[in-house]
């Protein structure tokens, strides 16, 4: 038995059952991220120390007979823009290279409670604004299928750590697709749930009306157990809420045939690379076979999505970042003389390009004479998609589409022009803009790079994407 190839549930059970130790456990994921991350980069800190002692404490707990948490003894990535007190968070900027929190955020707060083992914090692009992770101030990740690619973005770092085991499991977060694509692109499960299914108190913000913090896991029934485990109302999250679950871990045997499953008619309007459309299609075969039930359904707004998701995204993102001005919190300038240069160049110095043309978007989209013309026309259109949705809604349970239009390109490829980064999330941002929950769910493509299925449910309609999830995942293995 390798340490390294076992799923979250079960470092835990056994564990638990004592046919292995926490440290053993610990010891295992140092020994190769030591080896490993050198080349993938996954990580902007590891915390070897406090993983160590914090293995010890569990095996100490069992030592005593003291009951364990849900999440005992497994080692868990998380995402550098999630706040941690014992580590700094750098969102992967030069703005916050040093910055330590002095609070945990809630998910961080829970995992500890819960006996998990946090074992570092993860490369991602600079303020989660991008899909490759080469925006981040601490260099590319790479994909660890093949080190020429990117491994996606921005939660990149955690997708790369799950894929090439360096941890059991990993959050991110999710704006647009930064759980989703880069899970898709490094071949693991990556669950972005309803908005506010999940406190983000503690999560720094890119766009708070789409954030939401998910999870990237090696399959889906780790994925829900971490789920189940952070979901729910928070007081520090106000737009967080408490709404059952619904979840049997215990049955991961799924009948295929009580979900209604609906394809949008408008996906085949877009451009789609060929092996990416070949994979969907005999998938929906797979689940046809299997006695699934498909239909099409409409989605008319789809094709706003994405112009609609830049300028809302945009305009909370240049809001966000205004706190960033060289006084407060972050990166300051040495060389100033007036109040004015110290935020010009404070904020010049520490900005990474891409942070720096959203800011300027965004300023641009929400200024006083131009704010109707874009700002309050994007959240017209956004009603009009949640409510595509909403009506779609209403005769199926599921929706699917692939995640990602394109298979994992090459690093350098993309990251000169924005526009057709920006491209790739097509599939991903209409789930953000309209509040659902989906998941990546990768299906492989014989010995060549993984392409992943998007499974969208409804407002906290989870139940149904884990259901599908396993049930395909029985399907092909
Ligand atoms: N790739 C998208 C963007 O660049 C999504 C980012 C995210 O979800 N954080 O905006």
């Amino acid at each position: 038995m390798d340490i390294l190839d076992l799923k979250a549930r079960d470092i835990r059970d056994k564990i638990i059952n004592r046919e292995i130790t926490a440290t053993e456990v610990v010891e295992a994921y140092i020994k190769h991220i030591e080896e490993k991350d050198k080349d993938i980069n996954a990580f902007i800190t590891v915390d070897k120390e406090g993983a160590r002692s914090q293995g010890a404490r569990i095996d100490e707990k069992i030592k005593n007979g003291e009951e364990l948490g849900r999440l005992a003894g497994i080692p868990i990535g998380i995402k550098d823009n999630i706040v941690t007190k014992d580590m700094v968070t750098t969102c992967g900027s030069k703005m916050l290279k040093d910055y330590v929190s002095p609070y945990d955020a809630t998910v961080v707060e829970i995992i500890k409670k819960e006996d998990g083992i946090i074992i570092g914090k993860t490369n991602m692009d600079e303020f989660a604004m991008g899909s490759s992770t080469e925006t981040s101030y601490f260099g590319a990740s790479k994909n660890p299928l093949d080190m020429k690619k990117v491994p996606g973005g921005s939660s990149g770092g955690s997708a790369a750590a799950v894929a090439s085991n360096q941890v059991a499991i990993a959050l991110g977060s999710d704006t647009g697709g930064s759980v989703r694509q880069p899970a898709n692109f490094c071949g693991v499960v990556g669950l972005k749930p309803t908005y506010g299914r999940i406190s983000r108190y503690g999560l720094v913000p890119l766009a708070n009306t789409l954030d939401q913090i998910g999870v990237i896991a090696k399959d889906t029934e780790d994925a829900a157990l971490m789920l189940s485990i952070l979901s729910g109302y928070d007081e520090k999250d106000p737009t967080s809420v408490s709404m059952d679950l619904n979840l049997n871990l215990e049955s991961t045997e799924v009948d295929i045939k009580k979900i209604r499953i609906g394809i949008p008619k408008e996906l085949f309007d877009i451009e789609i690379e060929n092996q990416v459309k070949d994979n969907f299609f005999k998938t929906i075969e797979l689940i046809k076979e299997n006695g699934g039930m498909v239909e099409e359904v409409s989605l008319p707004n789809l094709k706003y999505a994405l112009e609609t998701y830049l300028l809302i995204s945009n305009a909370e993102a240049s809001a966000n970042l205004a706190r960033f001005d060289g006084l407060r919190l972050g990166f300051r300038a040495e060389d100033y003389e007036t109040l004015d240069e110290l935020y010009i160049k404070s904020r010049t110095e520490a900005f990474g390009e891409e942070v720096k043309r959203r800011i300027m978007l965004g300023t641009y989209i929400l200024r006083e004479d131009h704010a109707e013309d874009y700002y309050m026309q994007a959240l017209k259109v956004r009603t009009l998609i949640r409510n595509d949705f909403e009506k779609a809604f209403e005769n199926v349970d599921i929706l699917l589409s692939p995640t990602s239009p394109t298979l994992p390109f090459n690093l350098g490829d993309k990251i000169e022009n924005p526009v057709d980064m920006y491209k790739g999330d097509l599939f991903t941002v209409p789930v953000n803009l309209a509040g659902l929950c989906a998941m990546n769910l990768p299906l492989f493509n014989g010995d060549r790079l993984p392409i992943g299925i998007q499974i969208i449910g409804n407002k906290f309609g989870e139940e149904d994407i884990i259901n599908l999830g396993l049930a395909i995942e029985g399907m092909v293995k």
